[in-house]
């Protein structure tokens, strides 16, 4: 593996707090994080974060039958194949680590929306992605290209960006395609695409990250964020839609991806 970039690091620090980074990358962030000043105060930042919410959590310890409850949905859940889909697109959930989640998200709101973002290393993004979410609606700018077809929407990126973004319709499942433009993120150009689901805008900031991860739920300034990583793409989705709708709409752009 090449040395690992900034970028990089800090996309895996959460993971590696977790437990959740396979030894290779783990060494390779470790090897990283010995070089590079920037990503270790980062890091102790987010380990603090996380080991401060987990003592949260220790400390309002759900009720054993509230603990039970959940369980048992989840289970009933995954028997119905309800939660198969996302066990699957969530690499490194489980149950128990899902019933955690909600669990921590019930007693302690939004500093669990904290914990699912992975943390103040991906706050920058997670306004910048709002910014451009309201400038796109501001502005009256929300497509360069405006069409309900991929076969139109994809190669109008041909030559404007150094990739080509995945971009399917979801028309039939109530997703419909409205077009795409560029935009700026992160320091670099990305792909946006845009969805209309009833009134509900979505814009879908695509461009090549290297790693699986998400999905990771946020919610700033009225607005519902999910973030994953896929087959060489990183996915950044800001809609005012509920977040249960937006999240199953990053799964079938996560399934589309496969193909
Ligand atoms: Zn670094």
């Amino acid at each position: 593996m090449s040395a690992m970039d900034c970028t990089q690091s800090r996309a895996l620090m959460s993971p590696y707090i977790d437990g959740e980074l396979a030894a290779d990358r783990a060494a390779a962030l470790e090897r990283h994080l010995e070089g590079c000043a920037q990503c270790r105060a980062a890091y102790e930042i987010e380990r603090r974060m996380s080991s401060a919410v987990r003592d949260q959590g220790e400390r309002f310890k759900a009720p054993a039958h509230l603990k039970a409850r959940i369980m048992s949905e989840i289970e009933r859940n995954a028997q119905s194949g309800g939660w198969r889909d996302l066990r699957y697109f969530a690499t490194g959930w489980n149950p128990a680590a899902l019933a955690a989640s909600i669990v921590l998200a019930a007693v302690l709101g939004s500093a669990a929306t904290m914990q699912y973002l992975g943390g103040n290393s991906e706050e920058p993004l997670v306004q910048e992605v709002v910014a451009g979410q309201i400038r796109s609606l501001m502005a009256d700018h929300l497509t360069d290209v405006a069409s309900s077809d991929q076969h139109t929407v994809k190669p109008w990126f041909n030559g404007k960006l150094d990739f080509s973004p995945p971009v399917a319709d979801f028309a039939a499942d109530g997703f419909a395609l409205a077009g795409g433009r560029l935009d700026y993120l992160d320091h670099r150009n990305v792909a946006a695409l845009v969805y209309r689901h009833r009134q509900h805008v979505i814009n879908v900031f695509i461009w090549p990250e290297a790693g699986e991860l998400g999905p990771r739920l946020a919610t700033r300034q009225g607005y519902n964020l999910v973030y994953f990583k896929r087959n060489g793409m990183e996915y950044w989705l800001v809609s005012d839609l509920n977040a249960g709708e937006l999240k199953e709409f990053a799964q079938r752009l996560a399934r589309a991806s496969e193909s």
